[in-house]
């Protein structure tokens, strides 16, 4: 394991799902302090509020910056909430912990510039805050990995991630796509590593908050994050998708929280079937592979190409159909034939040029 980690050892917030929600930017002292007595007084403990706001294009609100920072001080005095901001530059760190912050993330847009991430880890050197990365904007699983890396190599072992969706040029139900294979790819590597699940920012809509979360806690998730507004018609940034502290808890109270991982006798029982299709299948594989390397002698004989593109086109429509009326998802089975495809042209092509 290549990252060393500690647990983020956040008062009061020991169990699952840790809860960070406050508004996507700090517009004033007064909206600041509204939203988070609100949510003190449901039990919330760590109030988050972006004080830098990196906006794709010029012209949007882009933070109040540092003259920000008191209104999340005093909420912190007011309230007894812990407090976190986004950092993307030195200077962030330097004046987000001298206004006393708890925790600091780092955004998508600068997770995905290695440049920044080394200058931010360097700067972070010899401080002792926890630290949550959300994913890059692209859906790049090494340069999230490397930005952990960069974090923790300059000494934040108190270190997390969150995923918030990844960009896509095709606009879709979601304003990112969530994609969830690659968080999961990120626990599998490494299971200590704290994550977290911003439904907000993968939604970009508020009726889709609940579902997110509901996911995200299915999926094993540590905790959300989640944008809270007290009035979130009028916000300055992000307006579709913050909803009022009420709402908040309205959507938390409905999650269920499945915590139980023993392993029964039953489930034990299921697993081995499992294990036994999953045999199969790499038997019957094997079968097809042996049957395309045969082909692959035939066309050598007949001087054809290794890809017949109509054939390769004609696979992926009929089996495409079939596993929707399996009820497996088309884009699943796709996937599937595209790498069983690639290995068959690996081994005709072997065979081919011997
Ligand atoms: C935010 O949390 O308000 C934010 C800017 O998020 P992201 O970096 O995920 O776009
Ligand atoms: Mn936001």
């Amino acid at each position: 394991m290549d990252l060393e980690l500690k647990p983020l050892a956040l008062p009061g917030m020991t169990e699952r799902p840790l809860i960070i929600a406050g508004p996507c930017s700090a517009e004033s002292e007064e909206q600041v302090m509204c939203t988070a007595k609100q949510l003190a007084a449901k039990g919330y403990k760590m109030l988050r509020a972006g004080v830098w706001k990196p906006r794709t294009k010029p012209g949007g609100f882009e933070g109040h910056g540092e003259p920000a920072l008191p209104w999340l001080q005093q909420a912190k005095a007011e309230t007894g909430m812990m407090i976190c901001t986004e950092v993307a530059t030195p200077r962030h760190v330097e004046a987000a912990m001298n206004a006393g912050m708890d925790l600091l993330w780092v955004g998508a847009r600068t997770a995905a510039n290695p440049f920044a991430m080394q200058e931010l880890a360097d700067s972070l050197q010899g401080i002792d805050v926890p630290v949550l990365v959300k994913n890059p904007v692209n859906p790049d699983i090494e340069l999230w990995i490397g930005a952990l890396q960069r974090i923790n190599r300059a000494g934040i072992k108190r270190l997390g991630a969150i995923h918030r969706g990844f960009s896509s040029f095709d606009a879709k139900m979601y304003r990112n796509q969530p994609m969830w294979n690659i968080p999961i790819e990120l626990h599998r590597r490494y299971p200590e590593l704290p994550i977290l699940c911003d439904p907000s920012h993968i939604g970009g809509r508020r009726d889709l908050i609940a579902p997110l979360c509901q996911q995200a806690m299915d999926m094993g998730f540590d905790g959300l994050i989640v944008e809270s507004h007290c009035d979130p018609d009028k916000a300055w940034s992000d307006a579709k998708q913050q909803v009022m502290p009420d709402v908040l808890e309205f959507i938390l109270d409905h999650l269920t929280i499945r915590d139980h991982n023993e392993v029964t006798e039953d489930l034990m029982t299921l697993r081995k079937q499992i294990d036994s299709v999953d045999g199969d299948l790499l038997d019957l594989l094997t079968r097809r592979m042996r049957i395309s390397r045969e082909i692959a002698e035939y066309k050598k004989r007949h001087q054809m190409a290794v890809v017949q593109s109509s054939r390769y086109t004609e696979i992926l429509d009929k089996r495409g159909a079939q596993g929707a009326l399996c009820g497996i998802a088309s884009d699943c089975v796709k996937t599937i034939f595209e790498a069983i495809h690639a290995e068959s042209v690996r081994q005709q092509m072997e065979i081919i040029n011997k």
